[in-house]
């Protein structure tokens, strides 16, 4: 099946192949690094990292930049209210993000772009919007005329004609579904920081950063637009009317955005209590793995309601595929090949790929995985699973882990490495055969206080991260 996405723009599961040879150019939203970001932000920085995975699988190469918002009236209250200059507040927060990511086996895209570092071409780009009679400037603000881009409204599929003249938002984010100009560049307030520009003295409003940033490192026209839907409106509206009044070229050909996170079936919020960071869940014991395969589990079209329940029976999934991997690895399975396994094996594969090609239907792709394992750990226990239906069964295993990337466990600070429990398991192993049971005993205790377990087989011995 060929990859397909579900395009906001047209509001159709079109085909996708990037325009121009095999590179696909993605803009996606980044954060704003006012605070550590939370679960509901990382449901969408999971689905960007999933996208790269099977946009890669499919045989492209990628240049994907992501904005980092470094100034934006959140920023500018915190940093004066805390009494450091904007980089240095900003800083901690950028670098909690890119470790949060890191935690979550997020791949790093081709480029981070911080808008403080693109002033210039902000202040460029608004005055070149003013030359084709899209701005008016008030109170030492400049504005985004939306009278003077008549095709406002058509990613969100409002209809705001008639609608497109005269109030004026100054606020980064504005909630109902009626048109505003918005701020281009906004004047400082008391004792503001603000950059002293051509267009006066002032900072950038947050939708041009990522039009003037998309366009310098991306081209007029990018493959994929991504981010979260709450950014459809008014973000991406605006983005696409800066950008498209600076071009004349449509922004973007494709646009996905991924749905909300709930928390426990209710919506995410500091007074109810169910607010997490990545942080909160990895200080009550959850592996960073286990949230990343629960954000992964949901198609990122659909809701996801995030559980403890649920984040519980991703370690168990996890956990099952581990076990299976190292039966793998370690069995001694009877010579020959099953062919009824090895067609099996193949249609498994078939079944993951043709799923996360469909729009990224990662459950689908998950029930796939889970009926192979059922059926080949049953073809195991009964015996007709072969030696030579080993490889393409590891072989699928690695083709899931290169999309999910859960099946390596994470090290915690201070742990063992795998070539340390390897030793030590080889030790143990010697001291048994040399009748030190006291010592192998001793070897398996201290493995098992790092969380290590060992355990004797058939085959010989295996270990496995509890
Ligand atoms: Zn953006």
């Amino acid at each position: 099946m060929a990859l397909r996405f579900y395009n906001t723009l047209s509001q159709q599961v079109e085909d996708f192949t990037p325009a121009s040879q095999n590179t696909v150019r993605m803009y996606t939203c980044g954060p704003t690094v006012y605070d550590f970001a939370h679960i509901g932000n990382f449901r969408t920085f999971t689905f960007v990292d999933l996208l790269r995975k099977c946009l890669r699988a499919n045989g492209f190469q990628l240049n994907h930049v992501m904005n980092i918002t470094d100034v934006d009236d959140k920023i500018i209250r915190n940093a004066v209210a805390s009494h450091q200059p904007l980089a240095e507040y900003t800083k901690t927060y950028t670098d909690a993000f890119l470790d949060d990511c890191a935690a979550l086996r997020l791949e790093r895209p081709e480029r981070l772009a911080s808008a403080t570092e693109h002033i210039p071409e902000m202040v460029a780009a608004i005055q070149r919007l003013g030359d084709g009679q899209h701005t008016y400037a008030s109170d030492g603000s400049v504005y985004f005329k939306i009278a003077s881009f008549p095709q406002y409204g058509k990613l969100s599929h409002n209809d705001f004609s008639g609608n497109l003249a005269g109030a004026r938002v100054d606020v980064d984010e504005y909630e109902k579904a009626d048109a505003r100009d918005f701020a281009l560049w906004k004047t400082p307030k008391d004792d503001e920081p603000f950059w002293d520009t051509a267009i006066g003295p002032g900072r950038p409003g947050w939708h041009i950063e990522c039009s003037v940033m998309a366009i310098k490192y991306l081209g007029e026209t990018l493959d994929i637009h991504a981010g979260g839907v709450d950014l459809i409106f008014p973000h991406h509206e605006n983005e696409i009317a800066q950008s498209e009044s600076l071009t004349g070229k449509p922004f973007s050909r494709f646009w996905l955005h991924a749905e909300f996170l709930m928390v426990e079936g209710q919506k995410m919020s500091k007074s109810l209590g169910n607010y997490y960071t990545l942080r909160d869940l990895m200080g009550k014991g959850h592996a960073p793995e286990s949230i990343r395969y629960l954000l992964a589990s949901v198609p990122y079209r659909k809701s996801l309601n995030f559980t403890i329940e649920g984040l519980k029976s991703a370690a168990i999934a996890i956990k099952r595929l581990r076990d299976f991997k190292l039966r793998l690895e370690t069995e001694r399975f009877a010579e020959g090949l099953n062919e009824k396994m090895a067609v099996r094996t193949v249609h498994a594969s078939q079944a993951f790929t043709d799923s996360l090609n469909d729009d990224l239907n990662t459950a689908e792709a998950l029930a796939a995985v889970f009926k192979f394992v059922r059926d080949a750990n049953s073809a195991m226990d009964s015996g007709e699973f072969r030696a030579g239906n080993t490889p393409a069964a590891l072989e699928f295993l690695a083709l899931f882990d290169c999309i999910f990337d859960v099946l390596k466990p994470s090290v915690k600070a201070g742990g063992l490495s795998d070539s340390d429990i390897e030793e030590r398991a080889a030790r143990r192993t010697a001291a048994k055969k040399a009748r030190d049971f006291a010592l192998a005993d001793r070897i398996r205790d201290e493995l098992l206080e790092q969380g290590i377990v060992l355990e004797d087989t058939k085959s010989g011995v295996r270990w496995k991260r509890k």
